[in-house]
Formats: structure tokens, C-alpha cells, sequence
């Protein structure tokens, strides 16, 4: 070897699981999820997000809502953030992040009214959502916006968290590198999830980066990085439980790469079967998440075929109610589309509104 050559740095990315693809526990559980109440709260939890996901679909094929962005095959590491998250921690979600906003007190109406093109499904009633930040369209922003929230948290020294998530194309974006760049920089409260669901858009995460993970980006910046089974619920929650402390603990940001599969098209204006392959995709609903949990759940003799049946019904009751409140929402005066884009409205926008009125 040339003597003149030393290592200059070396790195390695864990991967953690603890429920694999065939439902076996293949490492010692957390405390939490020895409890099997515990493990039905968030099969449940999963199954109504899924459940809400399908009607959500429906509505829009039958017109009665706009694009729609599905989380399925993707549910349990929304589940798993929002049993983690502390209610004063902040959290900041890009598109299918529906299964925390839940957890943390908003509704389905509203996630309705949001796709259903009203800004009113943004402005979350619950007092315990009211800190969390409206689902962010745009690919990655919503990481800037994030370290911003941590670096007040900081300033503040209050023992606060921020959460932020974003999907595998959002990495190649310069917001998420900057972002990740002055966490490290500042040692900021903040946990960064990419939520790896293989695709962006039509995007195969090999044609995304040459880099071999996603999460060795955080490596770059100084950020301690993982990878997790996005599909195994009880890694999602505990890997991510034991971030957000660290960052209480003023101990430094985390990036998580949650390993999933999008098993939805992109958006109800995608058809995913123009560009994927059958037999992955066949392959990938062996390994979702809700099937995991539940065949855990039946092989241990702590669910049966009546629990489901009574919790499918439980959960389609649910969604039905919070239909019928979106559809019988009054539609929003038309000059709302122009009345919250800025805080004093330049003269040619007050125009166009008169206008328009
Ligand atoms: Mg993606």
C-alpha cells in the first residue's frame, strides 16, 4: 500500500428490524412492544389509515375529490412517528404523512378538505395539532423549514423536538442538503426521516443517486445516519423514539432512512403500471406492513377473524362519518384564493380580485 495514503474518514450505516418480512421477531423487542395491547393500538391504528387511504381514492375517481397522494404499503412509519412524537415537538410532513397527522389530532375531514382544494384543511382545529406545520407539496422544503423551527427551539433552549419527513426523490434537492448541512453545522433538535419508498414518481431510487444509501447523506453533514424496515412498525417507533430524546436532550440531529415500498401509483394522476415491474411489486405485497403486524398479532392468539371483522367495520364507519362532513362543507368564498398569499396584498392582486368578485 502507498505509505503516503491514510484513511481519512470511514462510516458504516446500521439497519434496523425487528419483525421481518415473515413475521418472525428476529432481535430482542423494545419494552413497548412486549405489550400486545400495545402492538393491536397501532395494528388498528395502521388499518384505519389504510382504510381512509382507499376511500380517499374512490372519492376522487368519482369526483368528489382532487389528486390524491396514497400511503399505501407505507403505513406504519407514520404510525410509528406519530406514537413517538411528544405533543410538544413539532412535526412537519410532506405528502402521505396522513397516518401521524391522525395521531396528532387532525381529521380526516380536513385532510379531505385539503385535497379537495380547500387551504381550510391546512388549518387544523385541533389544540393539539395547532403547532405542526401544513403537509408541504413541494419536494423538500419542508426540511429548511424544519431547521428553522429547531434553531428557535435551540435559541430557546427549550427541551423541544422538531420531526420532519420527506420521500427519496426529495434527497437529490439542494433545500434537503442545506438543510441537513446547518443541523449538523448547529447541532439542531431535529430528527430527518426519508421516507424511502423506492420511487419518485416514475424515478426508481437506482436512477436517484449513485450513493449506495440514502441515509449516509446525514454521514456528509455530521449527522449520526440509519437505515430502519419502514415496514416493521416496532423499529419505526423505536428507532425514531430514541432520536426525538437525543434531540430533546440537545444531543444532535438524526437522519432515518425508512426503507418501504410505494404500492399505490405515485398520485391518482400516475399509472404506476406503465413503468413498474409486476413481479416487484407482487414481491413488495408480501412484505407491507399491515399483513406483518397482524399475522404477528394472529400467530400470538391476540387478534381473531371476529376482531377484524368488528375493527374493519369500526374503521369504515369512521371514514364514512368524516365523508359526509367534508361533502356537506360549504364550498369557500371564491376571493379566498387570493386573500392569504400575503400579509398586506400588493395593489395588482387587489385588482384582480375586485375583479373577480
Ligand atoms: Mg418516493
Amino acid at each position: 500500500m502507498n505509505k503516503a495514503v491514510k484513511i481519512a474518514a470511514e462510516f458504516s450505516i446500521p439497519y434496523y428490524q425487528y419483525l421481518n418480512s415473515e413475521s418472525k421477531v428476529i432481535s430482542p423487542l423494545p419494552e413497548f412492544a412486549k405489550n400486545f395491547e400495545y402492538l393491536k393500538d397501532l395494528y388498528k391504528h395502521m388499518v384505519l389509515t389504510r382504510t381512509f387511504d382507499t376511500k380517499a381514492i374512490a372519492l376522487q375517481r368519482t369526483g368528489k375529490l382532487g389528486t390524491y397522494a396514497s400511503s399505501l404499503g407505507q403505513e406504519a412509519i407514520p404510525t410509528g412517528i406519530g406514537k413517538a412524537l411528544h405533543p410538544t415537538d413539532v412535526f412537519l410532513t410532506f405528502y402521505r404523512g396522513y397516518g401521524t397527522q391522525f395521531l396528532r389530532g387532525v381529521t380526516m375531514e380536513e385532510i379531505f378538505l385539503y385535497w379537495g382544494g380547500s387551504e381550510a384543511g391546512n388549518n387544523f382545529k385541533a389544540e393539539s395539532a395547532k403547532q405542526d406545520f401544513p403537509m408541504c407539496v413541494p419536494i423538500g422544503s419542508q426540511y429548511l423549514h424544519a431547521v428553522g423551527v429547531a434553531t428557535a427551539f435551540k435559541l430557546r433552549h427549550q427541551k423541544r423536538a422538531v420531526l420532519v419527513t420527506c420521500g427519496d426523490g426529495a434527497t437529490s434537492q439542494g433545500d434537503v442538503y442545506e438543510a441537513l448541512n446547518v443541523a449538523g453545522a448547529w447541532n439542531l433538535p431535529v430528527v430527518f426521516i426519508i421516507e424511502n419508498n423506492q420511487w419518485a414518481i416514475s424515478v426508481p431510487r437506482e436512477k436517484q443517486t449513485a450513493a449506495k444509501t440514502l441515509a449516509q447523506k446525514g454521514i456528509a453533514a455530521g449527522i449520526a445516519s440509519e437505515q430502519v424496515d419502514g415496514n416493521d412498525v416496532i423499529a419505526v417507533q423505536d428507532r425514531v423514539a430514541i432520536a426525538l430524546e437525543k434531540a430533546r436532550n440537545n444531543l444532535g440531529p438524526t437522519v432515518i432512512e425508512a426503507i418501504t415500498y410505494r404500492l399505490s401509483d405515485h398520485t391518482t394522476a400516475d399509472d404506476a403500471s406503465r413503468y413498474r415491474n409486476k413481479d416487484i411489486v407482487g414481491k413488495s405485497w408480501q412484505e407491507e406492513p399491515v399483513i406483518r403486524l397482524r399475522n404477528y398479532l394472529f400467530e400470538n392468539k391476540h387478534w381473531s377473524e371476529s376482531e377484524e371483522k368488528e375493527w374493519q367495520t369500526a374503521c369504515s364507519e369512521k371514514v364514512e362519518k368524516a365523508v359526509a362532513n367534508y361533502l356537506n362543507t360549504p364550498p369557500e368564498p371564491k376571493e379566498n384564493m387570493f386573500n392569504f398569499h400575503y400579509g398586506n396584498m400588493p395593489k395588482s392582486l387587489i385588482a384582480q380580485r375586485d375583479k373577480f368578485l
